[in-house]
């Protein structure tokens, strides 16, 4: 037997219906029912909005002890420079931020992440947080040598991939991965069946590398004793990395900031890929306008990340929505929606919402004009907050009033 768990909400919105004034049941991780009015064992939860619980498809929460963004004003590698100096000098922090980041991503609604991995970390720093989502053990490394030590951590993670807990492998980037390691984690993400995520096409600099051999990368790699001239010798286009990510299962391509249109044609053909855009950091970052409306007029998939706050100011996943909705005021509440929930789960390997089979994982937004007489148009609005987050089944944050309310009842 399961505890039943029932809640009046004037709002549910989930990316296929909108519904007022109901009651949801949940048991066993799921939705159990949706009534219509205030049932007598239900608690109430006000005017808000129960919604599809958001996504965060990708972050690297090991940076979430940054109090403030690393600067982003000056060359690219000038921030992978400082980014490399951060983790150098503060290798004990990795645990604790882990769990910092989970904390958050719960206090800002959301439900599910895509987190990258690098070292120093064990499974205990998710668990005891109560993580949802897929960990990506990050391989990377641009000498040979390297290769079969990068392989072997991969394969250690993801020996222990399921279908309730997908896990991924992340060759970090073209500009910082071997193009071998690149092609055998690609290999070891088909055999296993697992997930693959790769940052790519992110700057015109990593275009120019990947072209000609020179630029600012090359200069960053020479700088670091790690380049050396049969790198990057054979002109390459992201449409060469995007053919090999194809082939796994499932795969998650970070930011594509300078995609052109034959590869966003071609990621638009595979329906088991799916474009990570990460919009604060792709503004603080200074690129030419990002493609995502493209890939979705080309019936491609987009999700959103919040990236990490090595480059953002938090990880709330509600904030990019509201940043969106501010930038993109003609794109409608529930397209939005999609893209944050819906479609950060399909693309990290969770079970998406559907009318016969819920999960129960909701982000309360409380609306701060509870007059409305429909969410959709402002859902993600600047003067809305999130108030809950539930995560199978379970309130991992309360606002402190409705807290207080939910246990008195
Ligand atoms: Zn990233």
């Amino acid at each position: 037997m399961y505890d039943i768990q029932s809640y009046h909400v004037e709002w549910l919105v989930t990316s296929e219906q909108l519904q007022s004034d109901v009651t949801i049941r949940f048991s066993n991780r799921l939705v159990l029912s949706i009534e219509p009015g205030r049932t007598a064992d239900a608690v109430e939860l006000g005017p808000v909005a129960m919604v599809e619980g958001l996504v965060n498809a990708h972050t690297h929460l090991e940076f979430s002890s940054l109090s403030k963004p690393i600067p982003t004003t000056g060359q690219f590698t000038d921030w992978i420079r400082s980014v490399v100096k951060y983790r150098r000098e503060n290798p004990g922090l990795t645990s604790e931020a882990i769990g910092a980041g989970i904390e958050e991503s719960w206090q800002s609604g959301t439900t599910v992440l895509g987190d990258i991995a690098t070292v120093g970390w064990s499974a205990d720093d998710y668990s005891k947080a109560g993580f949802q989502g897929t960990v990506f053990q990050e391989v990377l490394g641009l000498s040979p040598d390297r290769i079969q030590q990068q392989i072997e951590l991969a394969r250690s993670h993801l020996n222990g991939h399921t279908a309730n807990a997908p896990r991924g492998v992340s060759p970090h980037a073209p500009y910082s991965t071997h193009l071998d390691l690149f092609r055998q984690a690609v290999e070891i993400a088909i055999r296993t069946n697992s997930l693959l995520t790769m940052h790519l096409a992110e700057t015109k600099a990593e275009l120019e590398l990947l072209r000609t051999g020179t630029g600012e990368f090359r200069e960053m790699l020479m700088d670091f004793g790690i380049w050396n001239d049969t790198l990057f010798q054979t002109p390459l286009k992201p449409m060469d990395y995007l053919e090999l990510l194809a082939k796994a299962p499932r795969s998650l391509i970070i930011h594509g900031n300078y995609l052109d249109d034959t590869e966003l044609k071609f990621l638009a053909s595979q329906p088991q890929m799916t474009l990570v855009y990460c919009p604060r950091t792709h503004a603080a970052f200074g690129h030419s306008e990002h493609p995502w409306r493209r890939l979705i007029e080309l019936g491609g998939r987009v999700a959103i990340g919040t990236d990490s706050r090595a480059s953002n100011p938090d990880l709330s996943l509600f904030a990019e929505l509201q940043f969106l909705t501010a930038c993109h005021p003609d794109l409608s509440q529930l397209d939005l929606l999609r893209i944050g929930s819906r479609n950060g789960r399909l693309a990290l390997g969770f079970e998406p919402h559907s009318r016969s089979k819920t999960p129960a994982d909701f982000t309360l937004i409380r609306l701060a004009d509870s007059a409305l007489r429909s969410p959709h148009p402002e859902l993600f609005g600047p003067a809305n907050r999130v108030c809950g987050t539930m995560v199978n089944g379970h309130w991992v944050w309360l606002a402190p009033d409705l807290a207080s309310q939910t246990l008195s009842s």
